[in-house]
């Protein structure tokens, strides 16, 4: 068995980044399922947190599965997945408006809660707000009409501004969140994904797994490294995505106006720097 650098030599938990980090678009990232499954063989707890709200977690075991890295359903927390999660503990059975997509409305229906498509105004507790590709101005509107005449409260899954995709970027759920903010005139209550701490917490809360032996692994320092940092768990940046060692350099530089929170721990070039050299 190979042996971990130092500074990993006490991690039990080891939370993925998905996209950037196992793998990119439809490609898994080389030698990622091994190092996976090298982990699992320690007895080091594997777990995956991402932004997408849009599969369901079930859908994640498959995709994960063609890249023959076995997983459960459990093993997944995604920006839906957390927000299930989270408006349980405020309501159950909840009445919910969403503008978003199967995942999202896959998880809240596994959690007892009742997905309304066209719904009246005065039944719906939560309007809440993921990426949606078939968003559409009548479905903003209804959603403004649950908030503004109803008494449902706004959530939103997460609020990356952008979609990485095969070339270049596309909106993000950001993009419907703020349409709704704007026509509301409020902000959501919460914010589910990463940068905020919640799904980072659940984990940890969920695996019993102090956040000292706790690391992150993600390609995105304005949410995977945030994140990680904010609950105080060590922040791994991967350089097998979006972020570069330039933009590492960056945030680091002293006279820079950006958040100490940004800088992560340690830096890999690849996954298989976990591992010392001889
Ligand atoms: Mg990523």
């Amino acid at each position: 068995m190979r042996e971990f650098i130092d500074s990993l030599k006490q991690i039990r938990l080891a939370i993925f980044d998905l996209d950037g980090v196992v793998y990119r678009g439809n490609k898994l990232i080389q030698n990622v399922d091994k190092i996976i499954n090298e982990l699992k063989n320690l007895s080091i707890k594997v777990v995956y947190n991402s932004n997408n709200s849009t599969i369901s977690r079930q859908a994640y075991v498959e995709r994960l599965k063609s890249f023959k890295i076995s997983s459960e359903r459990t093993d997944f927390y995604t920006s839906a997945s957390i927000a299930s999660a989270e408006i349980t503990k405020l309501k159950k059975n909840a009445n919910i408006y969403v503008i978003g997509e199967n995942g999202l409305r896959e998880e809240l229906e596994l959690a007892g809660h009742r997905v309304q498509t066209n719904p009246s105004i005065e039944d719906i507790d939560f309007v809440i707000v993921g990426l949606d590709r078939d968003f559409t101005y009548e479905k903003l509107s209804i959603a403004q009409k649950c908030i503004l005449e109803g008494r449902a409260q706004f959530y939103a899954t997460n609020a990356d501004s952008t979609l990485p995709v095969a070339r270049g970027f596309k909106p993000g759920a950001g993009s419907m969140v703020n349409a709704l903010i704007t026509c509301t005139g409020q902000n959501p209550i919460r914010v589910f994904g990463k940068p905020e701490p919640f799904g980072i917490e659940l984990i940890l809360q969920d695996t019993q797994i102090p956040p000292e032996q706790a690391c992150i692994f993600g390609d995105r320092l304005n949410t995977d490294i945030l994140a990680g940092n904010r609950v105080g768990i060590m922040s791994i940046a991967v350089l097998t995505g979006v972020v570069t060692r330039e933009m590492i350099e960056e945030v680091k530089n002293k006279e820079s106006k950006f958040d100490n929170n940004l800088i992560p721990d340690l830096v890999l070039e690849n996954l298989g720097e976990i591992y010392k050299s001889n």
